[in-house]
């Protein structure tokens, strides 16, 4: 088969690659190994673990709101059957919908895994090879394994084997305490599991702001998750029926299962990249500049395997660009203006710099606002008050720099800060405009009000300044 793009991998990155280079004109294959499209993110990622989420974040308010709201619907309990069938199911209908999408767009689908030959053709093992004018390379991660004797039993399991169970675990421990660890860690402990998180670093999701990582730790106390932060796990023994975790100077935890989440690599290896003289590092993946480009001018590389941030939204914009300059167009990548949505209970979001950033690059040239969700009526009327929005700003221009969330639908909250901090926007473009009340996007416009020291629904630690 002769195309015009090649995409190698049908995960967000080069799902959405394929497509866009098929919206431009391009005859376009996309190859991918599995037998359902959408890769991680939507094969074993961010679909079925939020699928997940929403059980567990509605089991929660069933025992703890509903009744307090007037809702009388007897005393709630998990069918882990009905929850699995229903992840199962948003899987099947997102994965079948990129399959549509393919189709509708005149994507080819090459199924089998593909290497490169030559600089100009993939060869699909099982398959037809395709050769092709440009290729976008788009192989995603796997999960990292760190070396500790006794990982290898069958009870220790990564976030794909954890997210294939039948049964909840009574004891799960989960080995890092990063951004997929922890999101785990809020499902089992809300499904009911006895949670515990050993973490090498002293703070959980270590790239987050500080104040949020110990606004996580406050609530995941409260909900009896066992934190052991700053401790390395040494040993895993396997008596056939438990696991026990050996971890720190001599400690030790029991557990019927552990979820090793300690990062992702990316997947760089045996897809022929020596062959054609792409520059790649095992731990870091592909280089690949804004424009997506690699050191060979006509291959691209966007998402997990050439990325800093692996996430599926920045795969997303990653895919668009390099299609765009396949296509012969001058697209680059704009990363200051990130989400970084964390699914935990209570959610967590960021946008651009985090506090310590913001004073390490504008020392003291930086105001911060932090407003709690216990003063908006829409979170108290939800009885969900857990949490704060904080505002970043510098102080010479107003210009915002960053926002950082904690507490009921920031996931979606956050986009307000994204679309500001791509218009480059100042903090009174955010405190000065309206927002809908009762919702709780006012408490994105009420943190820009305290960090202007003029808030209006929380008492002022500083003086309102003269200016209007
Ligand atoms: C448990 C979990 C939860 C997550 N939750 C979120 C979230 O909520 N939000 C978020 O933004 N991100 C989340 N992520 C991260 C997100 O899934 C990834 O960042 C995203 O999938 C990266 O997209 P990609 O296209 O680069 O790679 P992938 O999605 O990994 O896709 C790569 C594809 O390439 C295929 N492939 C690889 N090699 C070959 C080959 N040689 N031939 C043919 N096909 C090949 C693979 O089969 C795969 O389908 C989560 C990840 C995990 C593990």
């Amino acid at each position: 088969m002769d195309v015009d793009v090649a995409v190698l991998g049908g995960g967000p990155g080069g799902y959405t690659a394929a497509i866009r280079a098929a919206q431009l004109g391009a005859s376009v294959a996309c190859i991918e190994k599995e037998t359902e499209l959408g890769g991680t993110c939507l094969r074993v990622g961010c679909i079925p673990t939020k699928a997940w989420v929403q059980t567990a974040h509605f089991l929660h308010q069933a025992k703890d709101s509903y009744g307090k709201l007037g809702v009388v619907v007897g005393e709630p309990q998990l069918d882990f059957g009905a929850a699995n069938e229903w992840k199962d199911g948003v899987v099947k209908q997102m994965t079948s919908g990129v399959a549509s999408l393919f189709k509708a767009n005149g994507v080819e689908w090459v199924k089998g895994s593909g290497a490169f030959r030559d600089a100009n053709t993939i060869a699909v093992e099982g398959g037809e090879d395709v050769t092709f004018k440009s290729a976008i390379i788009a192989t995603g991660s796997f999960p990292l394994r760190p070396p500790i004797d006794g990982l290898d039993s069958p009870r220790c399991v990564d976030s794909t084997g954890l997210l294939a169970q039948n049964d909840v675990p009574r004891r799960l421990v989960v080995l890092g305490g990063g951004i997929i660890g922890a999101e785990f860690a809020s499902i089992f402990n809300r499904f009911g599991s006895e949670v515990t998180i050993v973490e090498m670093l002293d703070r959980l999701i270590p790239q987050e702001d500080e104040d949020a990582a110990k606004e996580l730790a406050k609530q995941f106390g409260r909900r009896n998750i066992t934190l052991h932060l700053g401790k390395q796990c040494t040993k895993v023994d396997d008596s056939g029926s438990e696991l026990t975790v050996h971890f720190g100077e001599g400690e030790t935890v029991q557990a019927d299962l552990m979820l090793v989440s300690v990062g992702r690599g990316p997947t760089v290896e045996g897809i022929g990249l020596d062959q054609i003289g792409v520059e790649f590092d095992r731990r870091k993946g592909i280089a690949a500049d804004e424009h997506r480009r690699t050191t060979v001018p006509h291959v691209y590389a966007v998402g997990d395997c050439a990325g800093y941030w692996q996430l599926a939204h920045t795969a997303f914009r990653e895919g668009e660009v390099a299609a765009e300059n396949a296509c012969g167009h001058d697209a680059v990548v704009d990363n200051r203006a990130v989400p970084r949505p964390i699914y935990t209970d209570p959610e967590i979001a960021g946008v651009g710099l985090t506090e310590a950033e913001a004073r390490e690059q504008y020392g003291d040239d930086v105001a911060v606002g932090q407003f709690p969700w216990v003063a908006n009526a829409r979170a108290v009327m939800q009885n969900e008050t857990v949490g704060w929005v904080k505002s970043i700003h510098e102080t010479r221009y107003g210009e915002l720099l960053g926002l950082v969330m904690v507490g009921p639908h920031v996931t979606d909250l956050i986009e307000a800060g994204v679309v500001a901090l791509d218009a480059e926007s100042t903090v009174e473009t955010v405190a000065d405009g309206m927002a809908a009340h009762p919702t709780l996007s006012e408490a994105v416009k009420e943190a820009g009000l305290v960090a202007l020291g003029r808030a209006i629904h929380l008492p002022n630690r500083k003086r309102a300044p003269a200016r209007a």
